[in-house]
């Protein structure tokens, strides 16, 4: 890459004096921009606009009530690599769970930072709306978003507790904890929340839709429910490594089968990859190395808003349902399978089983969304 792409060489100098090579770096701008569904001829655009942030904006990084595994994502990702970076060169000014400060100095860090204003807000964790059953410093946790929500340009709310409640927010739910998007409209702020669900977020899903703000200064296309359509407009069953397994009705019916060592479909263990929609079986975990199901565990739905109560009973198989492209019959998982040696299109069929589950077919308003 030359200098006149955009990118000066003393950032690569400064990225390999990060410990990530130029070639992993110049590699990881290639896959943000397929991410982004833009072309090769972007790379060197997105190198540069992560550049340019490196002077600003920053990001702040609040903690609410969860696991911490979203931070947990985000520094065990193959440490030091490019995501890292990407987070790291636009200066996380505050992040109570890594940062190195605490007390009073780290107070005098957030304010600082709404002072200035223009960060990017990235939210971890649900809100607890249920008096003193979340505070930080002697603040209700609902106060600290109210306070810190304002001066920010883009909210993204990470990981499944932040966009819907998550695990904290299961049933019975006595923290009466809530996502982010609904807890600003309790507060009546008005602001939209980009929501990636999954737990934990998936560090690539999180600084590509950065990228895409520094690059074109807007956030991605949404779907209905907040989440970027650039990663949540296909199912996992779609894309799916065992789906030719699945086509042909070959199922796993116990672990630690021979079915299972033969890497067949999860579907009777559980899976919810035909009710799920997210991109995991094409950007995966840690630097694209693996995935649930690529692991061999069925997807237990997390990216979908609602978990874990949409699902509860991880490892039960999910509830018949119509499949419009097969004359509406009950689809059981042997139906299907069978249904699949003479049904052609069984692809567009079950297609529509995650549609018509989800919601997004045949749904209350009888459309798709
Ligand atoms: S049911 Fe699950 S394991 Fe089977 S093909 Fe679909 S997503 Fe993959
Ligand atoms: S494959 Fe399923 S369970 Fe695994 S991260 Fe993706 S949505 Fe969640």
């Amino acid at each position: 890459m030359e200098e006149n792409d955009g990118i000066t060489g003393q950032f690569l100098d400064a990225v390999e004096f990060r410990g990530v090579s130029r070639r992993d770096f110049l590699k990881y701008c290639g896959a943000t921009a397929a991410l982004l569904g833009l072309s090769e001829l972007y790379v060197p655009k997105i190198a540069a606009a992560i550049e340019k942030a490196s002077k600003r904006p920053p990001v702040v990084w609040l903690n609410f009530a969860s696991d911490s595994g979203c931070t947990e994502a985000l520094i065990k990702a193959t440490y030091p690599g490019p995501a890292d970076l990407v987070l790291d060169v636009l200066s996380i000014d505050y992040n109570e769970t890594i940062m190195a400060a605490a007390g009073k100095q780290v107070d005098e860090i957030l304010a600082n930072s709404r002072k200035e204003g223009g960060y990017i807000l990235v939210v971890e964790g649900g809100i607890p709306t249920k008096k003193g059953h979340g505070m930080i410093g002697g603040k209700e946790m609902l106060d600290v978003l109210k306070e810190n929500a304002g001066p920010a340009v883009a909210i993204l709310a990470v990981g499944s507790c932040a966009t819907s409640g998550g695990v904290p927010a299961a049933s019975p739910n006595p923290s009466q904890i809530i996502g982010v998007n609904e807890a600003l409209k309790k507060l009546g702020i008005s602001k939209s929340v980009v929501n990636l669900d999954l737990c934990p977020v998936n560090v690539e899903y999180l600084t590509a839709v950065i990228v895409n703000y520094l690059l074109l200064g807007k956030l991605p296309e949404l779907d209905s429910y907040g989440r970027p359509l650039m990663f949540y407009s296909q199912t996992i069953h779609d894309n799916c490594e065992r789906r030719a397994h699945f086509d042909a009705g070959r199922f796993v019916e116990t672990f630690g089968s021979k079915e299972e060592s033969l890497g067949y479909c999860l579907y009777k263990m559980g899976c919810k990859g035909p009710m799920t929609y997210s991109a995991c079986p094409k950007v995966k975990y840690n630097s694209r190395i693996s995935w649930c199901i690529g692991a061999g565990g069925p997807c237990i739905g997390c990216a979908e808003p609602g978990w874990t109560d949409k699902f509860a009973g991880f490892y039960n198989r999910l509830p018949g349902v119509k499949i419009p492209g097969l004359g509406g019959v009950e689809a059981t998982a042997d139906k299907i399978g069978a249904a699949a040696a003479v049904v052609t299109a069984a692809g567009i069929a079950v297609h529509a089983i995650g549609s018509a589950a989800s919601g997004r077919i045949g749904g209350k308003d009888g459309g798709e969304k």
